[in-house]
């Protein structure tokens, strides 16, 4: 009999299932997520990323609202790209939106870290919602297509990772879910309340961190802030990069 583990939500003791990083009905969506690139090997290789400590019950009853969820806001919104700097509304259900972030960063995050994992505390609200997170910060940046030597190079990929800013965050986790110009910057204070010896650095984080806030009580913002040239032009040196990489390996698969 295979060993039984326990499950990555529930932590209950029965036979795990497959469950994707990225919501399956996005794969369907974006069929380049078929191609992973590895940031290391600078290579790309096939198959989605899925890990498989999840149980069928979170998977299927729990868990797959989150991912219909995601998807509905990929038709509604992140399927266009921002092409101008013209402000647009986007609306959302806070709730839904903050637990398909953090199960995503969960999911990857399990890939690296199993044990003393940082999102693990999440994964009761992320199974039922119940709760309140105020020590949980969620910007929006939109990210436009880049001009790399009179190319045109469009954000077309689903990032989720880890990020930097200039200095050490020792309070906070940063992440970063990205999917074609929408990207989400989660901030994360390890303690419930800001304390006044965390403020500084709250503040460089907050400054660093472009875009527009998602605000937890209400179900609409207009997004009218868009990354300046300089993030632009990392994104665009990303993008330039990482697509002739990317061509090489779609043409390598058609021969
Ligand atoms: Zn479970």
């Amino acid at each position: 009999m295979p060993k039984l583990r326990k499950c990555a939500y529930c932590k209950k003791e029965v036979k795990l299932t497959r469950e994707h990083i990225w919501p399956s009905c996005l794969i369907t969506r974006m069929p380049e997520l078929q191609v992973n690139y590895l940031k290391n090997n600078r290579l790309f290789t096939a198959g989605d990323l899925v890990i498989a400590d999840v149980c069928a019950a979170c998977n299927n009853i729990k868990l797959s609202p989150l991912d219909a969820y995601f998807c509905s806001l990929y038709d509604g919104y992140f399927k266009t790209y921002k092409e101008d700097l013209t402000p647009f509304k986007f609306e959302y259900d806070y709730n839904l939106l903050l637990r398909s972030l953090l199960k995503i960063t969960y999911n990857s995050s399990r890939t690296v870290n199993r044990e003393y994992n940082d999102f693990e505390k999440y994964r009761e609200f992320i199974l039922t919602g119940n709760g309140i997170h105020q020590e949980i910060l969620i910007k929006l940046d939109i990210v436009q297509p880049a001009m790399v030597k009179g190319k045109k190079f469009y954000p077309s990929s689903a990032r989720c990772g880890e990020i930097q800013i200039g200095g050490p965050t020792p309070n906070f986790l940063l992440r970063l879910i990205a999917v074609n110009s929408f990207y989400f910057y989660i901030v994360i204070s390890k303690s419930a309340v800001l304390r006044s010896d965390m403020e500084e650095e709250f503040n460089r984080i907050f400054d660093n961190l472009q875009g527009t806030i998602i605000h937890p009580y209400k179900q609409g913002v207009i997004v009218d802030t868009f990354s300046d040239v300089d993030t632009l032009n990392s994104h665009g040196d990303f993008l330039a990069s990482t697509q002739e990489l990317y061509f090489e390996y779609v043409a390598k698969k058609k021969r």
